[in-house]
């Protein structure tokens, strides 16, 4: 069945018509055969029967007399009658009387038979039939009788009939070979037609109806398949020119966006550029104006305080209040100047880092020296916890800048308070820091002031200022310079409480 599923419909269609047709022929041969056979059966049967009935009847004297010669004279009629090979007629008791046999036989009568009979062998029919006078069975005839001659019309019927039969199977697959077209042509202009649609990408084409049967159905429903190909194909390849403009469109928009982010980017770092720049040149400017300034202030300075040592000497009061007036302003704009000066420094680039091992303990003394008498001024305590001893790797001149600073200013902000100072080592984030707390118990920094503190010029309170100086850059300053070297200043405070500022080096 898979090897017929296999071919193709034109070979199917020629098989078929020619088994069909060989197998109808075939039923048709062996019934015609076997019709044959059982008629000749009859014949033959019926010939057979009236011949040794007509024996009898004709030889039934002899029996009666036991004539021998008369017997054997009726028996020789059996000549013309070439199917009959063997015929014997017994008398009285079974006696054989006399016996025929044909020119190819030679064979002796049997033993008389029993009874009448009539039996086919396979190869004889065998005949008995009684001789009777009246009522009275006076003998037997038998007749043996040849079939060669059915076995030999058997024979040619089956003969003819294969030819027939091979005859008709060639006519049928001419045939079908011819009529097939009628199916297959369609069919495989159909197949053509797809293949085309396929491998062409070709909706247009249709396939040619030439029919009104199913395969003329099929072909118009194909071609209408093919119209709503055709159709969604129209409609898809307008959706996706429609999506190409569209991409276009947006590419160029994009183009133009980048191009125009790209304008505005090098408007930018133009910017910035000249920024950069004017900075740098402001701070080279008030560096150098810093720079400029502090020459003759500190003539100004030294004058003022020659002029007050000198009206000291006379005890001229007046004088030497206006004249510790003129040196405090001096000193305070000295110290503005040179804040000014450190940060346009800072910002210039023009700091130089010196690192080197210092002790925590010499750092610490020197600058307790350096704000006791700050703190006794204003009626502080200073206390020092120093829970590590080491060597810190810093810039020891900014660093001191820096931690001054802040001890100033707690000692400036603490009235009657406590100033504390304390140095530890802690490891955070696979490295070791080194954290220096200022801690004091003065007028602390309002929430909102703290994000100022460490801008420069900036104070979180004017009145504050007033009264306690400074120029709001100390701050700034330490927070640039303790990055530079790494680390950074943080801010705790409460308002009325005090305020707590660490700085954290890396150790
Ligand atoms: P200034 O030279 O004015 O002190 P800073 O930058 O050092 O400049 O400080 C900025 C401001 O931060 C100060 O004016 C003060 O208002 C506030 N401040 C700084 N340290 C403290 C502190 N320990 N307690 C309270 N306020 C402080």
């Amino acid at each position: 069945m898979r090897w017929f599923n296999n071919r193709s419909i034109k070979a199917k269609l020629i098989l078929l018509f020619t088994a069909i047709s060989a197998i109808v022929l075939a039923i048709a041969c062996t019934a015609f055969i076997a019709y044959e056979v059982a008629d000749y059966r009859a014949t033959i049967r019926r010939e057979a029967v009236t011949l040794a009935r007509m024996l009898a009847d004709s030889s039934n004297a002899a029996i009666a007399f036991d004539d021998a010669r008369a017997a054997g004279e009726t028996l020789s009629t059996l000549r013309a009658e070439s199917r009959v090979e063997m015929g014997c007629l017994y008398g009285k008791r079974d006696r054989l009387i006399a016996g025929y046999n044909s020119p190819d036989s030679a064979e002796p009568c049997p033993l008389a038979p029993e009874r009448a009979d009539v039996r086919f062998t396979s190869r004889h029919l065998l005949v008995t039939t009684p001789v009777s006078i009246g009522e009275e069975q006076m003998g037997r005839v038998f007749l043996r009788m040849s079939l060669d001659e059915a076995y030999r019309r058997l024979a040619k019927s089956i003969v003819t009939g294969v030819g027939v039969l091979v005859a008709a199977a060639a006519c049928a697959m001419l045939l079908g070979w011819y009529l097939q077209r009628l199916i297959s042509r369609p069919i495989l202009e159909l197949t053509a037609v797809a293949a085309r649609v396929s491998e062409g990408n070709d909706y247009g084409v249709r396939a040619a109806k030439t029919a009104n049967d199913e395969i003329g159905d099929l072909i118009e429903r194909f071609n209408g398949m093919m119209d709503q190909i055709q159709f969604r194909d129209r409609e898809l390849q307008r959706a996706q020119d429609e999506l190409e403009s569209r991409v276009e469109e947006r590419t160029h928009a994009l183009q133009d966006e980048i191009a125009e982010r790209r304008r505005i980017q090098s408007d930018l770092e133009a910017a910035k550029e000249a920024a950069e720049q004017s900075n740098r040149a402001k701070s080279a400017f008030l560096a150098n104006m810093s720079h400029e300034l502090r020459t003759p202030l500190n003539a100004v300075i030294g004058y003022s305080e020659m002029l007050r040592e000198d009206a000291e000497d006379r005890a001229d009061e007046t004088a030497v209040n206006d004249l510790k007036k003129i040196e405090k302003a001096g000193r305070h704009l000295l110290s503005l100047i040179n804040d000014v000066l450190d940060l346009s420094k800072i910002e210039a680039g023009r700091v130089e880092l010196h690192i080197e091992p210092v002790p925590v303990d010499s750092l610490i003394r020197d600058v307790t020296a350096t704000v006791e008498p700050l703190a006794k001024r204003n009626g502080n305590r200073l206390v020092v916890h120093s829970g590590y001893q080491g060597l810190v790797q810093l810039d020891a001149l900014k660093f001191r800048q820096s931690l001054l600073n802040l001890l100033s200013n707690a000692c400036k902000f603490t009235e009657n308070g406590t100033v504390e100072i304390e140095v530890e080592r802690r490891p955070e984030q696979d490295r070791e820091w080194v954290e220096w707390r200022v801690r004091d118990t003065g007028i602390g920094i309002a929430p909102e002031d703290m994000r100022k503190l460490f801008h420069s010029f900036s104070q979180v309170d004017s009145s504050a200022t007033r009264r306690f100086g400074g120029t709001g850059l100390g701050l700034a300053i330490s927070q640039r310079l303790c990055q530079m070297m790494g680390g950074h200043i943080t801010v705790k405070s409460e308002p009325g409480q005090g305020s707590e500022f660490t700085i954290r080096m890396p150790a």
